[in-house]
């Protein structure tokens, strides 16, 4: 995994390739335009600073050109005051303009950015699932964060390089050539070297750059299926297979960041050569120039020629920018792509054109002749048809990997079926919103995924406008409400990272007392909690029941109880239903599920019962 990440693939080239950079630009710019109005305040503040940078060089030029023999020393006098306070002045305004100018432009920078993450949260909150087992949660994180902020500091950079750089010339070019047109043609030749120099400069980091970003984004990902996976890692010791893969992928980092930073240090040492001769030929032809001009009318003058020094210096300092500019364009738009990749991905599962509201409904959930597969060529789900009545519970079970998960993401159209059909109360589920859908079926899922919130929150989630009493009254339901009633901040107590850590058992209530909260008709439940102390088993049971009265549902479990009093059985094996029927009925027909209840069910039923009275005793 590791080692295709840094090498672009075949395929990421030819996405690049797909996508014109232009388009890109075009697109990002539509981000900024909205801001237009704080764009011309700023420019004009560029521009008018951009002067006021020009006026103590104008100044030095009237003073030395006043020292010019003849000398009037009160004419000197005066320019020398006028210069002072026009100097002062000017610095201090330009200091202010700046001030507000770089507040301006973060603002708009950080108002793009912010409109762009907000569409991009958006964007990933409606994909499909499958957009999400083909995409890498670093990955994901990296696009929100690091992308987001390069093209952050693109929108910064652009307006305030490139238009410091384009007015700064322009004044420039316009303060010489009042000055001495044909000196300032002569000197325009020290420009396309350094252009040129800056232009292979970009070439050669901007792949480094690139590798930097992917780089970064593998580490990651890769600390982050550390973290996550931290005891996976512990339990099978791979500690040092780890240790191996990070140092691999740092190392590439590393060797990276040396090649970068032998580039950047051959070329300001080439800048100050040229720089230095830049400084040298002025000097010889404007010292010809004062020679040849001397007496004449038109004087070219000491103060001219340092002027044209300080012109052409400052002239040239912002090109050394030209090679980062561009490299943080192409950056930027390397960003840029890849959030407009994950902007632009069309969920698999959407809402059709005319999708209807699916109205309130009563439950009976069918599903006719069902196959599924993630990938379709290798099917997960075959032929199933099976009819649920409103208020039926039916029981799913079958081995690891038999499809038992799967069939219950069909019922919310997480994923779409590939052949057959799903329907609640006659309405195929493709045919109606899917946010009536999803919010009349009250969803557990087999990873229990409590937010870093607190207690309160997290049973409210799917129903925000409920009042305390009814979080507590489903709590109660969801046997509880003693539990949280006895923690020392109740129903505020923060769960998660920051918070206290529950048992499964405990983690398994809250999610039907959220569940019960939603009051859904329909109910999908994916137990992994199998095995907890008879007491928490006795209480999960009581909370199952109130759950499951009065609800279609659906449950993947191993609670022998839940099991026997199902309206319906059904036993997967590699995605067929081989067995359906009641307890009863199944256990007659002494087939896969009387040797699963034989075997494993009724064994631990015994158990659990003589604990139970034992306990009583
Ligand atoms: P069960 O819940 O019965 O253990 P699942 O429904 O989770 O089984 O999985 C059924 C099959 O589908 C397995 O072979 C599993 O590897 C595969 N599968 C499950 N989820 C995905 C997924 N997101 N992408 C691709 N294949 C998957
Ligand atoms: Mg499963």
């Amino acid at each position: 995994m590791t080692e295709t990440i840094l090498v672009p693939t075949a395929a990421k080239k030819e996405e690049a390739r797909k996508t014109p950079k232009k388009h890109l630009f075009l697109r990002l710019m539509r981000y900024v335009v909205k801001y237009w109005y704080v764009f011309v305040v700023s420019i004009s503040m560029i521009v008018a600073s951009g002067y006021l940078r020009t006026i103590p060089s104008q100044m030095t030029r009237l003073v030395l050109n006043a020292l010019t023999p003849p000398v009037n020393l009160s004419n000197v006098s005066n320019i020398l005051t006028t210069a002072v306070i026009a100097i002062l002045g000017a610095s201090m305004i330009s200091s202010i303009m700046n001030f507000v100018q770089r507040y301006i432009q973060t603002y708009i920078a950080q108002k793009v950015v912010y409109d762009l993450r907000n569409n991009l949260f958006n964007a990933l909150i409606q994909k499909s699932f499958s957009f999400y087992d083909r995409n890498r949660v670093g990955d994901i994180v990296s696009r929100l964060t690091s992308d987001a902020d390069r093209v952050q500091m693109m929108s910064s950079m652009w307006v305030n390089e490139i238009a410091s750089l384009v007015s700064q010339f322009a004044i420039w070019i316009v303060i010489l050539v009042s000055i001495n047109p044909s000196m300032t043609m002569l000197c325009m030749v020290c420009i396309p070297p350094i252009l040129v120099l800056m232009s292979r400069y970009s070439k050669l980091s901007a792949p480094i750059f690139e590798g930097q970003r992917r780089i970064m984004s593998a580490i990651n990902t890769f600390l982050q299926q550390n973290i996550i996976g931290t005891r996976i890692v512990r339990i099978f010791r791979q500690e040092d297979t780890e240790k191996g893969r990070f140092m691999r992928i740092n190392d590439e980092f590393f060797s990276l960041q040396l090649r970068m930073v032998k580039i950047r240090a051959k070329y300001p040492g080439l800048n100050t050569m040229i720089m230095g001769l830049t400084t040298a030929l002025i000097y010889w032809l404007g010292g010809r120039l004062i020679i040849q001009t001397h007496g004449t009318p038109m004087e070219f003058k000491w103060g001219d020629l340092t002027i044209f020094v300080q012109g052409m210096m400052s002239l040239m300092a912002p090109l050394r920018f030209v090679g980062m500019i561009v490299n943080n364009y192409n950056e930027a738009m390397a960003a840029s792509a890849r959030i407009f990749e994950v902007l632009d991905a069309e969920p698999d599962v959407k809402d059709k054109p005319d999708a209807v509201p699916l109205p309130p409904i009563k439950g009976e959930v069918v599903f006719e002749n069902v196959s599924f597969g993630y990938d379709p060529n290798k099917p997960v789900l075959k032929n199933i048809s099976l009819t649920v009545k409103q208020g039926e519970t039916v029981a799913i079970l079958g081995p690891t990997g038999s499809g038992k998960s799967t069939l219950l993401y069909l019922i919310p159209r997480f994923y779409d079926v590939t052949s057959g059909r799903i329907t609640i109360d006659g309405y195929d589920v493709r045919d109606v919103q899917l946010k009536s859908l999803r919010e009349q079926i009250g969803i557990a899922l087999q990873d229990i995924f409590l937010f870093s919130a607190t207690i309160k929150e997290n049973i409210k989630y799917g129903r925000p406008d409920a009042t305390d009493d009814m979080v507590i009254e489903a709590a109660k339901m969801a046997q509880i409400h003693d539990f949280i009633s006895s923690l020392p901040e109740g129903y505020n107590t923060v769960i998660g990272e920051r918070g206290i850590t529950l048992s499964g058992g405990q983690k398994q209530r809250l999610t039907i007392a959220r569940a019960l909260l939603k009051d859904p008709r329909i109910l999908i439940f994916d137990d992994t909690t199998s095995f907890v102390d008879t007491e928490t088993e006795h209480r999960i049971q009581q909370a199952m029941e109130a759950l499951l009265t009065g609800r279609t549902a659906f449950i993947v479990t191993q609670r022998v109880s839940t099991i026997k009093s199902a309206s319906k059985i059904i036993v997967l094996q590699t995605g067929e239903i081989v067995e359906s029927g009641t307890h009863e009925e199944l256990l007659d027909q002494n087939g896969i599920y009387a040797t699963i209840y034989k075997t494993q069910f009724m064994p631990r039923e015994e158990i659990l019962a003589r604990r139970v009275e034992g306990g009583a005793k």
